[in-house]
C-alpha cells in the first residue's frame, strides 16, 4: 500500500484496504462544507431552521443518546416507543385533538403526505370499491409532495387554482370535485406564499360533501399555534374544524427538532390502519409498521421529544416574536421599493416578494441577490421570491433589503437583465408551454448526478452546467415578448 492510497486524493473512489486515519476523514468532511452554501451567517432560507447554538448542542446530544436504537420493532426499544407515543400525544392536544385519535412520526413532510395519500386511497378502496380511479382536489398551492404521493399510489391529483389573495379558492375546488373524489386538502400556510387557506370553509365543504380534509400544516404547525398569544389571532387550522380528518406538521421545521422528524395525527384510528402495513406470510416472520420506512433511526424521534419539551410553549412563542418581528420589517420594505409587492397575507415567516412593475424580472433580481451571496427561492406563478425565516434572520433584514432594493433599480434600468445569467433559464421553465422538455431536462439532470463515475455538477464542463440553455431564438421572443409588456404598462401608466 502507498501512502497516497489513504491520503486525501484517493478518498471517496474506492473503499480502501486499510481503513483511513479518523481526523483525516473528520478534516475532509470540513472542507468540502466549506464549498456549501454559507447557512450560518443567515444567507439561506428554509433549507436549515435553527433556533439558538445552544439548543442544537442540546438537539445533539438527545439525538446522540438513540444514535444505534431502532424503532423498527416496537417491542424492541420500548422507550422509543414510548417516546413517539408521547410526542404524538402533546401534538394532539396542540393541534385540540386527543384521545382517541391517532398518528405516528414519520421522516418528514414529505414521508408524512406519501401516507396521508396512501391511508385515503386503501380507505376508499375499502369503504368504496367502485371508485377505480380516486382523485384528490388540491389548491395549486399545495406542497408538490402531493403530486409525488398520486404518481406512486396511483391517485390523481386535480389541482385547483388559488384565488387573487393566493388562498385556496373553495368553490373553485367543489366544482372539481366528482364521484371519484376521496380526500379534499388544504394547507396551513402553503409553502409557496406563507398564505393559510380557508379551512374553516373547507371543513364545512368537506363536512358537507361526506368527504375528509387533511390539512398539512408542515410548515405553520409549529408556529401558527403560537400567534394567539403574540395578539394575532388566525382562523382555526386544525381538530378545532369539525370537517378536519388529519394533519400533518413537521417537526424538524418551526418545531426545531433535528431533522427526520414530521407529526402525521388522524381524527379516526380507522383511517389510520389504512396506512398501516403487514405482512404475516414473510419468510422473515410476521412484519408490520406504521410508516415508510423500515429501518428507523431512533434519534430524530429522540431530539423531537426533547426539542418539545426544552422549548416549551413559551419558547417557541419568543422564537416566533422574534420572526414576526422580521417578517414586519421585511414585509414594510418590500412594500417601499417601487415595482415591488408581497403576495397575498403571509402569516408566519414565511414571504414571497412578486414584481407590479413588469420592467422588474425577478429571476434576474434574484441572479443578481445571488451573486450576493443570498440564496433565495425562486418561485413561479407568479414569477417571485421567497423567503422563509428564523430567527437569526432579524439580524441581516436590513442587509437584505439594501441588497434587494439595489438589484431591483439595476433591473429597472436594465431591462435586458431579465436575459443574461439564469433568468432566462427559469423565466422559460415558468412560463413555456414545453414543459415536458423541462421536466426530462430536469430528470437528466438528477440521473447524471447519480450515476458512477460522470463528472458531478461541479466538474461539468460549461455546456453541461445549463443543461436547459436557452436557445437564441426563444430568448429573441422573450425579449420581445418583454419590451411588449413594458409598452403596454407605460401605456397604461402604471
Ligand atoms: C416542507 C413542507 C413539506 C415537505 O416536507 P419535507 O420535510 O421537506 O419532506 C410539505 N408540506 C409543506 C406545507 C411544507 O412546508
Amino acid at each position: 500500500m502507498t501512502d497516497t492510497e489513504n491520503g486525501q486524493e484517493r478518498l471517496g473512489v474506492e473503499i480502501p484496504r486499510r481503513g483511513v486515519d479518523r481526523q483525516t476523514l473528520l478534516d475532509r468532511l470540513r472542507a468540502l462544507q466549506a464549498g456549501d452554501v454559507r447557512w450560518r451567517e443567515h444567507k439561506v432560507f428554509g433549507l436549515v431552521y435553527k433556533h439558538s447554538d445552544a439548543h442544537t448542542e442540546f438537539l445533539k446530544e438527545a439525538h446522540g443518546l438513540y444514535f444505534s436504537e431502532n424503532g423498527l420493532n416496537p417491542m424492541a426499544f420500548k422507550s422509543l416507543q414510548q417516546l413517539e407515543r408521547e410526542v404524538v400525544r402533546m401534538c394532539a392536544a396542540l393541534f385540540h385533538g386527543g384521545d382517541g385519535m391517532a398518528g405516528c412520526m414519520t421522516s418528514g413532510g414529505t414521508e408524512s403526505l406519501l401516507l396521508t395519500v396512501l391511508a385515503y386511497r386503501n380507505h376508499a378502496r375499502r369503504t368504496r370499491p367502485w371508485v377505480r380511479r380516486p382523485e384528490i382536489v388540491v389548491p395549486e398551492s399545495v406542497h408538490t409532495a402531493f403530486i409525488k404521493a398520486g404518481e406512486c399510489f396511483g391517485v390523481r391529483i386535480v389541482k385547483t387554482p388559488c384565488g387573487q389573495d393566493y388562498a385556496a379558492d373553495v368553490r373553485e375546488m367543489e366544482r372539481r370535485i366528482t364521484a371519484r373524489t376521496i380526500l379534499l386538502v388544504g394547507s396551513a400556510p402553503c409553502y409557496p406564499y406563507g398564505v393559510l387557506d380557508p379551512i374553516a370553509e373547507l371543513g364545512d365543504l368537506a363536512a358537507r360533501r361526506g368527504l375528509p380534509l387533511h390539512v398539512d400544516a408542515c410548515l405553520g404547525g409549529f408556529f401558527l399555534p403560537w400567534l394567539g398569544d403574540l395578539g394575532r389571532e388566525t382562523p382555526p387550522f386544525d381538530f378545532r374544524v369539525p370537517g378536519v380528518t388529519s394533519l400533518s406538521a413537521d417537526i424538524h421545521k418551526y418545531g426545531y427538532a433535528a431533522k427526520g422528524a414530521s407529526l402525521l395525527l388522524y381524527r379516526s384510528p380507522a383511517v389510520f390502519a389504512d396506512q398501516v402495513f403487514a405482512d404475516v406470510d414473510w419468510c422473515g416472520g410476521a412484519y408490520g409498521g406504521a410508516t415508510l420506512a423500515g429501518t428507523r433511526p431512533g434519534g430524530p424521534i429522540a431530539a423531537a421529544w426533547a426539542a418539545l419539551h426544552a422549548l416549551g410553549r413559551e419558547g417557541y412563542v419568543e422564537n416566533a416574536r422574534t420572526i414576526l418581528e422580521a417578517a414586519g420589517r421585511l414585509i414594510e420594505g418590500v412594500r417601499a421599493v417601487p415595482g415591488l409587492c408581497v403576495l397575498g397575507n403571509p402569516v408566519i415567516g414565511v414571504v414571497a416578494v412578486g414584481a407590479t412593475d413588469p420592467a422588474v424580472r425577478m429571476y434576474a433580481v434574484a441572479d443578481l441577490l445571488e451573486a450576493r451571496g443570498w440564496h433565495i427561492n425562486r418561485l413561479q406563478k407568479p414569477e417571485s421570491l421567497q423567503v422563509i425565516l428564523n430567527a437569526g434572520h432579524a439580524a441581516v433584514i436590513d442587509p437584505l433589503l439594501a441588497d434587494l432594493r439595489e438589484a431591483v433599480g439595476h433591473v429597472r434600468a436594465h431591462p435586458d437583465a431579465a436575459f443574461e445569467g439564469s433568468a432566462p433559464m427559469y423565466g422559460l421553465i415558468a412560463n413555456m408551454p414545453l414543459r415536458r422538455v423541462v421536466r426530462k431536462n430536469l430528470v437528466a439532470i438528477f440521473t447524471k448526478m447519480h450515476t458512477v463515475g460522470e463528472p458531478g455538477p461541479e466538474e461539468a464542463g460549461e455546456e453541461e452546467q445549463d443543461p436547459v440553455a436557452v436557445p437564441p431564438a426563444v430568448l429573441w421572443l422573450m425579449r420581445t415578448r418583454a419590451r411588449i409588456a413594458r409598452l403596454f404598462a407605460a401605456r397604461r401608466g402604471d
